[in-house]
């Protein structure tokens, strides 16, 4: 073991001294991969989402957090507004900072770099917010087939992947599909963004049937994309739906939207 470490070390400051990795926020030369782009202090620093916050939508409330209080409420717009399809959102930090920026580096081209990081971060959380034996199936936002194919893998499906050790009897379950290529929900609005993602998903088979589903995905901003799969997860007679992801937009839409 430790022998694999010192190698690991040396193959890391070999390659730093030949290619240089600097911190994608601040520019510090990077002495460890272990939070992908990110130096420990930008990584570190990146806003999670803490007590209190809103066990429906998962967003923290403004102002409470580090005064202490531990117990979660509804806020306000969930309490005015409940959510059709979802039960619980959980996120593991702000979209904000290097957390965000990591998600987008690790849909476009760092899938090697960023996926041990982003996981960590969602297993700190599940070990502290989650009921480890709520859920029956692990279901990853999926991708159209031509994107897929494109990028060579699909992020939230690695994202799924790598924490279904934290559920115990959860298994992962990819019947759920993207059936029709959409546009950049964020960047759309009203009526038009509706449309762009209706009828875009579909389940395959019956195998999600009465199941207790933690849908996965790596950022959720609009919340479109997970609540049109959650309403046809319902169609296909699951009990319900929980959403993951790493990130949550908490003021404001960003352009990150899956797409
Ligand atoms: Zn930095
Ligand atoms: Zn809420």
């Amino acid at each position: 073991m430790e022998v694999k470490q010192e190698w690991r070390d040396w193959n890391l400051a070999l390659k730093n001294l030949v290619f240089p990795i600097f911190c994608k926020i601040c520019g510090e030369r990077l002495l460890t991969d272990e939070n992908g782009f990110f130096c420990p202090r930008c990584w570190e620093s990146s806003p999670r989402i803490e007590r209190p916050f809103c066990p429906l939508c998962g967003r923290p409330h403004a102002g409470l957090v580090g005064i202490g209080s531990q117990s979660n409420f509804p806020c306000a717009d969930c309490r005015a507004r409940p959510h059709p399809h979802i039960r619980r959102v959980y996120g593991a930090a702000e979209f904000d900072g290097a957390v965000a920026l990591g998600i987008k580096l690790f849909k476009f081209y760092g899938r090697e770099r960023m996926v041990k990081p982003l996981t960590d971060l969602l297993k700190d959380y599940i070990r502290r917010e989650m009921d480890p034996e709520a859920y029956d199936v692990l279901v990853p936002v999926p991708l159209h087939r031509v994107r897929e194919r494109s990028r060579g893998y699909n992020q939230s499906r690695l994202l799924a992947q790598g924490v279904l050790g934290e559920f115990s009897g959860a298994s992962l379950d990819e019947s759920l599909r993207r059936i029709r290529p959409t546009r950049t929900q964020s960047l759309l609005t009203g009526p038009v963004r509706e449309a762009n993602i209706r009828g875009a998903f579909a389940v395959m088979g019956y195998s999600l049937t009465g199941k207790g589903v933690l849908l996965v995905d790596d950022v959720v901003t609009t919340g479109g994309t997970v609540q049109e799969c959650a309403r046809v997860l319902h169609r296909a007679g699951v009990k319900w739906v929980d959403v993951l992801a790493v990130a949550l937009t908490v003021s404001g839409l960003q352009p990150n939207d899956k797409t």
